[in-house]
């Protein structure tokens, strides 16, 4: 856009400079100046060459180039160089988006020394023209309004770094607030509505490729006597010494959430029911071995599982009943095991 802006203020320039029948040599030496200085520009930023610099729109590059084509155009356009001056503004608002405070100042600080300088060369060289008196009116109003616009960007800038603060906290709110809603508080395992939505895509994923996977329902032995007898924190201790446990055992790709309470639902895929069998006999046997401090007692415990595989068809929820009849078995057998079917 910037360069679009500056072709057309040319075209504008080379009209007026037609029209008025303006010395025509200097004109357009400036104008093919101009153009090559336009066309280094767009092809150090198409080529990927500007990516090497801090800000690869070179903004403050730019501004500087456009400046210095507009002063000078100021210098070869005679009675119309006005048209400089909405140009000048432009290139000073493109700043106010991409540069901070400090280089906004600086970038109109060079803005006005470029155009004093071009203002008290031509009215020496050239003042009937450019009388003095004139040219001193335009570089006050220049020296009010260009600070001006300095500031103005300095606040955008302010804005905009604000905002890009507020985004990034938001996106680390999000992320938080993600973790909350799929995780359990007490353990740190999945929680049973993101389980609900794993399991529903491990169908899916089931369904199309064909390869099943094992489904088991556990549940803590004889939990409510351990709170009963402990307290109720010591209950929480167990539950999080038996997922900590839990993932030593398992592997990576196995997924265990918290149903609710003291129950479990382990996936595991890609694995073979005896395999899978193995896993929960391991996983049983490591956590009827755990030794639990509580003041002078050491407690034990163990849980019972219902282990099935997802039959190809069927829902989640269908799994799910089949798992907790076989759990209820292993309940029924004396606790502490693990029933597959
Ligand atoms: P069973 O072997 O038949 O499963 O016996 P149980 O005592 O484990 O079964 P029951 O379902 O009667 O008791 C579960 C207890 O788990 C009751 C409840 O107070 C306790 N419980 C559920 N959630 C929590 C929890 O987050 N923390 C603690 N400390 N206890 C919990
Ligand atoms: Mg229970
Ligand atoms: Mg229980």
């Amino acid at each position: 856009m910037a360069l679009l802006l500056m072709l057309a203020g040319m075209a504008i320039v080379l009209w007026a400079a037609w029209t008025l029948n303006l010395p025509r040599g200097p004109l357009y030496l400036w104008t093919l100046s101009s153009l090559c200085a336009i066309g280094l520009v767009y092809m150090t930023i198409r080529c990927g060459w500007s990516r090497n610099f801090k800000d690869p729109s070179l903004t403050l590059q730019q501004m500087a180039l456009a400046i210095a084509c507009s002063a000078t155009g100021y210098a070869l356009t005679g009675p119309v160089r006005a048209i400089a001056f909405p140009n000048l503004m432009i290139i000073l608002m493109f700043g106010m988006f991409g540069l901070h405070a400090t280089s906004a100042l600086a970038i109109s600080i060079y803005a006005l020394l470029v155009f004093g300088l071009s203002m008290a060369v031509m009215a020496s060289i050239s003042p009937d023209i450019y009388p003095p008196t004139v040219e001193w009116a335009h570089f006050m109003m220049l020296v009010v309004v260009v600070p001006a616009v300095s500031v103005l960007s300095g606040r955008l800038s302010r804005i905009r770094r604000r905002l890009r603060q507020q985004k990034e906290e938001l996106t680390v709110a999000l992320e938080q607030i993600q973790l909350l809603a799929a995780h359990d508080e007490l353990t740190g395992l999945l929680n049973r509505r993101h389980m609900q939505v794993l399991l529903e895509q491990e169908t899916q994923r089931s369904l199309r490729s064909g390869e099943g996977f094992c489904l088991a329902l556990l549940d803590m032995d004889h939990f409510k006597h351990i709170n009963d007898r402990h307290g109720h924190a010591a209950g929480d201790a167990v539950l999080r010494a038996f997922s900590n446990t839990a993932q030593t055992v398992l592997r990576r790709s196995d997924v265990l959430a918290r149903w609710g309470g003291e129950e479990f639902v382990l996936i595991q895929s890609g694995i073979s029911m005896s395999l899978a069998r193995a896993t929960m006999d391991r996983l049983r046997e490591q956590v009827a071995n755990m030794e639990l401090a509580f003041g002078d007692d050491f407690l034990q415990i163990s849980f019972s599982a219902g282990l099935t595989t997802y039959r190809s068809g069927e829902c989640a929820t269908q799994t799910l009943e089949r798992a907790d009849r076989l759990l209820y078995d292993a309940k029924a057998q004396g606790r502490n095991r693990v029933v597959a079917g």
